[in-house]
């Protein structure tokens, strides 16, 4: 059901369509006994609802007590973990019910991984680990904007490991305007946890040069950690801290499906989760669910890992989905620049059905200030269905469903 293909069909269609709504909380009383669905004592009440009276449902529902823990499309076009669902698996009658448990076993947060296997801060600023750079390849093509970086470390003979989503500690040689060692500082780590050579032993890093224009004096600035990084020699010895974070850690569910939303450097912990996802051939991890990619850039030679990205398209057109928004070369409905939120309002009806999934995760990672286009997308199709994206949206954070990661 997903194919390459993005547009609005989902919006077109919906006018026909009818959805089944998984709610919890209903409990048999006075006020439930006048609802056509009868209510079990305990579990999901799945109810179906045409799409024209989504709005009045869902605050009927609200009214009683009700929680909608789950939407899907009914038919067709149903999403279900980024497969086409026969009609009848959805629900086969208006009151269908199933048990309490497999709604929260559903509910497998990434904040729910075990603390103890999470590592973090196992080097820290007083004592680094030195680590050699193995290699320092150029990610941005021909007639791209900037310099970004895939630059590899070698880890072999140290106890330094870590999980996808997670951030690396650099400290830049020299010392600062005061003559003090520069701070590290973080960059996403974008391999998996084996690695790129998938021996355990290697971790990368996706790093942009800093460049900029000094607002007085209209020089051209270099970025101090980005500039080592960048220009730095295969074979040099550089100085590492942590791992670090826990909030851009995958779930360890495989039937979660996985939004991810990045402007340009911010594909680095989303190649690690594609890399784990599709490309390496884990044992415990097997991934079904659905993966969606926005990837903003300005120009398409800044398509980071553009030939990966397309060839796991074309691989798995059924469970990676890639949408990119490119600036100063697409146009956006009104004949403006083609930013991520524009793709996201393109297809909005999609992933409100899709983040109301309990098994939907949503990260972000890129640009500080890119999370409000994404709001506002996601503002107006909830808006549609009567419901308040801010408070929709800090269920979503509660839930350890909605993740953030922006510098
Ligand atoms: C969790 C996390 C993950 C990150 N991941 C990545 C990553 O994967 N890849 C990546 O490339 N970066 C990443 N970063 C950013 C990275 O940590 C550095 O901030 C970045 O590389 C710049 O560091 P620098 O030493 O080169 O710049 P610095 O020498 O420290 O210069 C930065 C300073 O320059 C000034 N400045 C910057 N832009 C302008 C401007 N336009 N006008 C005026 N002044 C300006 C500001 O004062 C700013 O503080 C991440 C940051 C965080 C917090």
């Amino acid at each position: 059901m997903y194919s390459s293909s993005i547009g609005g069909a989902a919006n077109t269609q919906a006018g026909s369509r009818v959805f089944v709504y998984e709610v919890v909380g209903l409990r048999q009383n006075d006020e439930t006994d006048k609802t056509s669905y009868p209510i079990r004592n305990s579990g999901s009440t799945f109810i179906k609802v045409p799409y024209s009276r989504m709005n009045q449902e869902m605050q009927r529902i609200a009214r009683l007590g009700g929680r909608i823990v789950n939407i899907q499309p009914l038919g067709v076009d149903s999403v279900t973990n980024g497969k086409a669902a026969p009609a009848k698996s959805q629900a086969t009658s208006e009151t269908e019910s199933k048990p309490m448990q497999s709604t929260d076993a559903t509910k497998t947060t990434a904040k729910e991984k075990h603390k103890a296997d999470i590592p973090v801060n196992l080097y820290r600023p007083n004592s680094p680990l030195m680590v050699k750079c193995l290699s320092n390849e150029e990610l941005v093509r021909e007639g791209g904007e900037g310099t970004v970086r895939h630059v590899t470390f070698d880890l072999s003979g140290s106890d330094f490991r870590y999980l996808e989503g997670q951030s690396l500690g650099v400290i830049p040689e020299g010392t600062d305007e005061k003559g003090k060692p520069h701070k590290l500082r973080l960059y996403s780590i974008a391999s998996t946890r084996h690695g790129d050579l998938v021996d355990d032993k290697t971790i990368s890093l996706c790093v942009r040069q800093l460049e900029y224009k000094h607002p007085e004096t209209g020089e051209k600035v270099y970025g101090v950690c980005s500039s080592y990084l960048c220009n730095l020699p295969v074979g040099s010895e550089v100085k590492v801290t942590g791992p670090v974070g826990k909030e851009m850690l995958l779930p360890d569910d495989e039937d979660a499906n996985i939004i991810m939303m990045a402007t340009g450097t911010g594909i680095a912990p989303f190649r690690a989760y594609l890399w784990r996802m599709f490309k390496e051939q884990n044992e415990g991890y097997k991934f079904r669910g659905l993966a969606w990619l926005f990837f903003g850039v300005a120009y398409t030679p800044n398509i980071l890992y553009k030939e990966e990205l397309e060839q796991l398209q074309e691989k798995y057109p059924d469970n990676f989905r890639l949408t990119c928004a490119i600036s100063r070369e697409q146009k956006n409905a009104d004949g403006g620049k083609m930013y991520i939120q524009n793709r996201i309002q393109e297809n909005a009806d999609q992933l409100w059905e899709l983040v109301q999934n309990p098994k939907t995760h949503t990260y972000i990672c890129g640009l500080k200030g890119m999370e409000g286009g994404i709001d506002e997308g996601m503002s107006s199709a909830a808006s549609k269905h009567g419901v308040d994206w801010s408070d929709y949206q800090k269920q979503l954070k509660k839930e350890g469903r909605w993740h953030v990661e922006t510098y």
